[in-house]
């Protein structure tokens, strides 16, 4: 039997090397330098470039398609093996310690974008490959790396590549987390817009929370008139005092400016946030607003404060497979002369669906004049846990990390794995080691990563040699 850990470490050290020449590209789209040439600016193409003269100078078969989207193909046969990496990266951001685009070793953990996502992963998925192929080892399947450049934003790349190429049924993308993914919720927004109107004594001059629609807002600030300022303001810091969150009442001209801070999280996971925009809302729910300024208020107040599975609309569903819907409100925007925007994002199992979901928030949102939209959105995608894929993957696993409770999860979406019919997303973040992707000092350690390739390596074996 082989063992996956020491072919790993013997290609440790050309494999660091190559991920650093990568890691120096700064790969970041960049819009205002998109050309036709290059639509998504020069970094993610270059990035691209390197991998697929790296890649023929290996032995792979390659193609550069369009400049957004590439791949290495390996063996022969009637089925297409496909995995899935990506070369964009994240743009740095600050509060870095070292150069976010000179890779560093420290204390055996490799820092700089896109040590974990996705470059380091993805570099040791194609070390396996590599490794297999000039081994020698005869693959019963056709196995193409395959390389996107977009997909921290809209996966123009490998939308590319299901258009003009055949699309492979079967197959994994290394840009997550160990065990296997072989769930992924559906996702839909519902845009709720609420009337510019606004009472006499008590005005909602303008409230503004949430940056993006799959965040909980840390913050919001509102700007009221209130015939009584004084006592608003100590009502104020009393329900500061009593909640989970900070605030501050400043007077201004004519009222009192509120700002409430709570906790940021992921939208796919809500509950581990405190949404600061219903806070603020239920604090002002007491008091006497109304017409459009009122529906806004107490919308958040009563039916989206501290309810992230919608039991104060009669709407928890949870599917026994894959889990329970969530709902995040990431936006929660009013002001008085353009009224209220509220963007509700739902992660949804398999067994309801962006319609009855409509249909749920209409019921309540009606009766107090907000109107409500569907938008854009994805299916739930499922891989049987009995599949040879989901098997094949965990057993590889779990020989190498010697988990052996590890089993297939459901997440509330966001991987490539959803391309594909038998599509999974497989590591490589090891389940202890802290998540630092999108972050300053993103990191992996090197040893997570030689595992990886290990895991890596007797996955695609098994899978080619079935
Ligand atoms: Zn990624």
């Amino acid at each position: 039997m082989t063992d996956w850990l020491a072919a790993a470490e013997s290609q440790k050290q050309n494999y660091l090397e190559d991920l650093m020449a990568l890691m120096r590209i700064k790969s970041v789209r960049d819009d205002s330098a998109a050309t036709d040439e290059y639509p998504l600016g020069p970094g993610p193409s270059q990035a691209l470039a390197a991998f697929l003269e790296m890649a023929e100078q290996d032995g792979f078969r390659t193609k550069n398609i369009d400049n957004v989207v590439g791949y290495a193909e390996w063996g022969e046969g009637d089925e297409t093996l496909a995995i899935l990496a990506h070369l964009d990266v994240m743009p740095a951001g600050k509060g870095w310690d070292t150069d976010p685009f000179e890779p560093v070793i420290k204390d055996g953990n490799l820092y700089g974008r896109g040590a974990s996502d996705d470059k380091g992963p993805g570099m040791a998925a194609y070390y396996a490959l590599k490794y297999l192929k000039d081994q020698g080892v005869a693959f019963n399947k056709r196995v193409r790396f395959i390389v996107g450049t977009d997909e921290e934003s809209d996966w123009t790349g490998m939308h590319r590549y299901f258009e003009v190429e055949p699309a492979p049924t079967l197959g994994f993308s290394p840009d997550a987390e160990f065990p296997v993914i072989n769930g992924e919720k559906g996702q839909v927004s519902l845009k709720l817009s609420v009337p510019a109107t606004n009472g006499e004594d008590y005005v909602l001059k303008s409230f503004h929370s949430g940056l993006r629609f799959n965040m909980v807002p840390r913050e919001a600030v509102a700007e009221v008139v209130v015939p009584d300022a004084g006592q608003v303001q100590a009502a104020f810091e009393q329900f500061v005092d009593e909640n989970p969150i900070q605030g501050e009442a400043e007077p201004t001209a004519d009222g009192l400016k509120l700002t409430v801070i709570g906790k940021a999280a992921h939208g796919m996971e809500p509950e581990q946030g405190i949404n600061a925009g219903t806070y603020l809302a239920t604090f002002l729910d007491q008091y006497d607003f109304a017409a459009g300024a009122k529906s806004f208020i107490h919308f958040l107040a009563k039916y989206l404060h501290l309810d992230t599975r919608m039991k104060g609309f009669d709407g928890a569903y949870t599917d026994p497979v894959m889990g329970e819907l969530t709902m995040n409100a990431g936006i929660l925007n009013f002001d008085a002369e353009n009224g209220g925007d509220i963007d509700m994002n739902f992660r949804f199992p398999k067994g309801i669906g962006p319609d009855e979901l409509e249909a749920t928030v209409k019921k309540v949102a009606d009766p107090l004049g907000i109107a409500v939209k569907q938008g854009p959105s994805q299916k739930p995608h499922y891989v049987d846990p009995s599949d040879p894929i989901v098997k094949t993957l965990m057993d590889a696993y779990i020989h190498q990390s010697g988990d052996k409770d590890a089993k297939p999860e459901v997440v509330g979406g966001g991987t490539y794995g959803r391309l594909m019919e038998r599509g999974v997303a497989f590591g490589a973040l090891m389940p202890q080691t802290p998540n630092t992707m999108h972050q300053a000092n993103e990191y992996q350690p090197v040893d997570d990563l030689i595992r990886s390739m290990a895991i890596y390596m007797e996955a695609i074996n098994n899978l080619v040699t079935d």
